[in-house]
């Protein structure tokens, strides 16, 4: 794909530093424990190396520490047999392997599974599992800050203030946690079959504006010496944090979703207010310039389906102009309700309508199906507030 100058908006360095500083402002706590313990989780290779140095161990320590926390799933240090006890020991007055703790695990009658996890200064989020209906494997939906700054109209999250980001580790954590609850250790291997097989950064949160403890949680997920899951299972959903997206598809190379919801400014400036600052012209030369597509891995757009508000047929033929010479897919999700909200649902025909508009001009676009509904798990209804008080 030919490379574009960007426009005023995109890109500059000004707009990333400022992205990047504001995130520091809501940083999450330090992985020191009160009693001085360390986490060893959300390190980056490079950070647990300088751990096991700073222990006075050898560095082929840090490999093996890696295989059995990201291989291995191993949370205590007395079941790492290929450490001597006394390291072992050593270890444990230091270190830890942490976990966020299942405050609230809910299983939808559809097999859709929300877990509630806490984190050690008692703030929590929300993270879904979602089992294909067919096969064994399924994705681990996962969220990357604790509420979220946009207030998009129609999300849950949105009427969350911003408590803070979340950690490399609370957000690779909510991964393992989830396979601990399905037994999915150690790591399976190549062909072999896995539950737990993508992951969506579709929580709670803008990732990108959580970008360096995201990027450092999905660089842990990606080695191949651990949890070794490839780029092409990991999808980013951004609102449209237009000078993030190059640099997340230069360093993570994960497939790109972008919550895109109008198909003009006036709409979607209220819709997702974020569309102000970072209007659809420049979002669109973002996705022509996202470094990780093509053709066989397409950006998808998502679409919420709101009745009366951008489901006319006129809306699904601008669309398709919109997006017209990129790699793309549109993945219509019908809206869905939670306590207080004010849109409604577009009908099945409309829906359908508005799909095969997309389809005849040479896209795919899948309805998503509505998972989790009866516990508040479907796409947009996370609110780790909402318990118990709804
Ligand atoms: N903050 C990121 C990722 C999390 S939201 C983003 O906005 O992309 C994941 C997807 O669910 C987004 O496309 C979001 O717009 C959509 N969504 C939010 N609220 C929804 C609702 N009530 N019904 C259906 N989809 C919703
Ligand atoms: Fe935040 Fe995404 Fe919800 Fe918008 S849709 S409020 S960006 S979580």
């Amino acid at each position: 794909m030919s490379v574009k100058p960007p426009t005023n908006a995109e890109l500059t360095a000004t707009d990333r530093d400022r992205i990047l500083a504001k995130a520091a402002i809501f940083a999450p706590p330090s992985n020191v424990l009160e009693d001085g313990k360390r986490d060893l989780v959300g390190l980056s290779r490079e950070e647990l190396a300088a751990e096991v140095e700073a222990a006075g161990e050898k560095p082929f320590r840090a490999k093996q520490l890696w295989h059995w926390i990201y291989h291995q799933g191993v949370t205590d240090f007395s079941k790492m047999s290929s450490i001597a006890k006394p390291l072992q020991e050593k270890l444990a007055m230091r270190f830890v392997v942490g976990r966020p703790q299942v405050a609230l695990d809910q299983l939808s009658k559809d097999e859709t599974r929300k877990f509630l996890f806490k984190f050690r200064d008692n703030e929590a989020v929300e993270t879904v599992y979602i089992p294909d209906p067919v096969e064994d494997r399924g994705a681990v939906c996962i969220s990357s800050q604790v509420g979220c700054t946009l207030s998009c109209r129609f999300c849950h999250t949105g009427t969350q203030r911003l408590a803070r980001n979340l950690s490399s580790a609370e957000i690779v954590g909510q991964f393992m946690a989830a396979r601990d609850a399905y037994n999915e250790w150690p790591s399976p291997k190549g062909e072999t079959p896995r539950l737990l097989s993508t992951i969506v950064l579709m929580g709670m949160g803008e990732p990108l504006y959580n970008y360096e403890n995201v990027a450092t949680a999905m660089k842990i997920v990606m080695d191949g010496e651990g949890i070794g899951l490839s780029r092409r299972r990991i999808t980013l959903s951004t609102s449209g944090v237009v000078p993030m997206m190059n640099r997340a598809g230069e360093e993570l190379g994960v497939n790109l979703a972008v919550s895109l919801h109008a198909v003009r400014d006036d709409l979607r400036d209220e819709l997702v207010p974020l569309n102000r600052k970072y209007p659809i012209k420049d979002l669109i030369a973002a996705c022509k310039r996202y470094p990780a597509a093509s053709n066989a891995r397409r950006i998808t757009f998502e679409y919420v389906m709101l009745k009366g508000i951008n489901d006319s047929e006129t809306d699904a033929r601008a669309l398709v102009y919109l997006i017209a010479g990129l790699p793309a897919k549109v993945n219509l999700i019908p809206f869905n309700p939670w306590p207080g909200s004010t849109y409604e649902t577009s009908s099945p025909a409309a829906i359908r309508k508005f799909a095969d508009i997309i389809m005849d001009a040479g896209y795919s676009s899948p309805v998503r199906t509505p998972r989790g509904q009866d516990i508040l798990a479907a796409c947009g209804q996370l609110k780790s507030l909402a318990q118990p008080a709804g």
